[in-house]
């Protein structure tokens, strides 16, 4: 089950790379932190080439061999101060684009819709 639920979110995270300018990472890195610090560097020597990120790290990934599911961290690049939606606003719609791939492939994803909140995938 574990096997199926990490295939799915391998074919999902690629098309989110191909489609929607993505940084996709799974189990990427030690903790969030560290993560989303990376990826941020990422992000900032080709702002052109990303619109955002959404990854999982290895402590995650415990959870997801333990438990079979997997808690997923995303949001927008930084937006530029002549943008006209606000920061939160854009990481809620990279949030529901990320869902809506994810239920593409079959996969069930529990969400609030807000940008304080991880994305919940179970298989
Ligand atoms: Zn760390």
């Amino acid at each position: 089950m574990v096997e199926e639920l990490r295939s799915k979110l391998k074919t999902a995270f690629r098309n989110l790379r191909k489609q929607n300018q993505l940084v996709a990472l799974a189990n990427y890195s030690c903790c969030q932190s560290c993560a989303g610090y990376a990826i941020g560097q990422r992000i900032e020597q080709n702002p052109s080439k990303y619109r955002g990120y959404v990854f999982w790290t290895k402590q995650d990934d415990e959870v997801l061999e333990d438990l079979n599911f997997v808690y997923l961290a995303f949001g927008s690049k930084r937006i530029t101060a002549n943008s006209n939606t606000p920061q939160e606003e854009s990481n809620v719609i990279i949030g529901r684009e990320i869902k809506h791939e994810l239920e593409k492939t079959g996969l069930k994803v529990e969400w609030n819709e807000t940008a304080n909140e991880r994305i919940k995938v179970v298989s």
